[in-house]
């Protein structure tokens, strides 16, 4: 085992499958898996909720610095990846409403946000035994990750697996306007100014279109393996 943390970045666009591919990742290898949309998704919430205009950069750079945001393992049987706590609050699945899909992208791109959630990032990360989960783990959060994954997909796909989550969980889905917020969360992740999404120099690049989240699963551990982040038999 090497001696920098056993971390695992998976980075990617929206719906690209970060957050099942990497618990599954995680419960394969016993580690820990840390979903950062979920900080910024939480912030955004907690805007909305009280009334922070979206646009008030400083307003809402203060909430991330003020706002407590706890992700524990799934403590109910419905379907969620891990429970996410605002300020003791279960908001698990509030962060994931469609208000919330259509301005966190603002929210994230403001850079008194990103510094306020980076510490909170490194701390967790540094623990090690952790598959992290977001846009710029590998390239700005965690660049001494030892396996960084870029999970690709296109923008359809992607739209596809995003209206079968919502349908799965009864909630209306519309195909075009999932798609239209995907390309519009594509096109702001990628062109901020501050750490915008793109692909690490050392990253192993995984286009998961014509591949099962099994066979995606399976290829990340083996990785895992080959770099000796984990026991043979983990
Ligand atoms: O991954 P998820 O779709 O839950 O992320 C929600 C949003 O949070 C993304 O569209 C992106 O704007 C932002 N994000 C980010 N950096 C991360 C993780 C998420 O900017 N590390």
């Amino acid at each position: 085992m090497s001696t920098t943390p056993a971390v695992i970045a998976i980075d990617g666009p929206a719906a690209s499958g970060k957050s099942t591919v990497g618990k599954k990742v995680a419960q394969k290898l016993g580690f820990l898996l840390f979903d950062t949309g979920a900080l910024y998704r939480a912030v955004t919430l907690a805007a909305l909720q009280r009334g922070v205009p979206i646009d008030d950069e400083a307003r809402v750079s203060e909430l991330a610095r003020a706002i407590r945001i706890d992700l524990l393992p799934a403590d109910h049987n419905d379907g969620r990846p891990y429970t996410v706590l605002m300020d003791g609050r279960d908001v698990t699945w509030d962060i994931r409403s469609e208000a919330v899909d259509a301005h966190v992208s603002t929210v994230s791109a403001y850079p008194g946000v990103r510094t306020a959630l980076k510490q909170q990032q490194r701390r967790i990360a540094r623990r090690g035994g952790v598959v992290i989960a977001g846009r710029d783990i590998g390239t700005v959060v965690f660049p001494e990750a030892p396996l960084k994954v870029y999970l690709d997909a296109s923008p359809q796909v992607r739209a596809q697996r995003r209206c079968q989550e919502l349908q799965a969980r009864g909630e209306p889905a519309d195909y075009d306007e999932i798609l239209a917020g995907v390309r519009h969360r594509d096109r702001v992740d990628s062109t901020r100014a501050t750490a915008p999404l793109r692909i690490a120099d050392d990253a192993v690049i995984i286009d998961t279109d014509h591949l099962s989240i099994g066979q995606v699963v399976d290829e990340i551990v083996r990785l895992a393996r080959q770099r000796h982040l984990v026991k043979q038999n983990a």
